[in-house]
């Protein structure tokens, strides 16, 4: 059994990391610019452009829910 450390495991993860850390991303568009412009859901955590979005809109509410959200909004929640 050869013990070294999976250096390329640890490469991706770092990178992953990297992109995901600090930077506000349209997960739609995959894009970083106009972040005043991107809503966050208040449920998944989903970001996504104003201009995205299905059902545009540059007015982003307060506390945001994705479209899947919405839906699943409609119904009861487990609790
Ligand atoms: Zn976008
Ligand atoms: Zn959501």
């Amino acid at each position: 059994m050869a013990g070294g450390p999976d250096v390329a495991g640890l490469i991706e993860d770092d990178a992953v990391s990297v992109i995901t850390e600090g930077l506000v991303v349209c997960d739609i568009c995959g894009s970083g610019s106009a972040p005043h412009l991107i809503a966050n859901c208040a449920r998944c955590n989903a970001r996504e452009h104003g201009y995205c979005m299905e059902g545009l809109t540059f007015l982003i509410p307060l506390i945001w829910f994705c479209n899947r959200c919405q839906r699943n909004a409609n119904r009861a929640p487990r609790s």
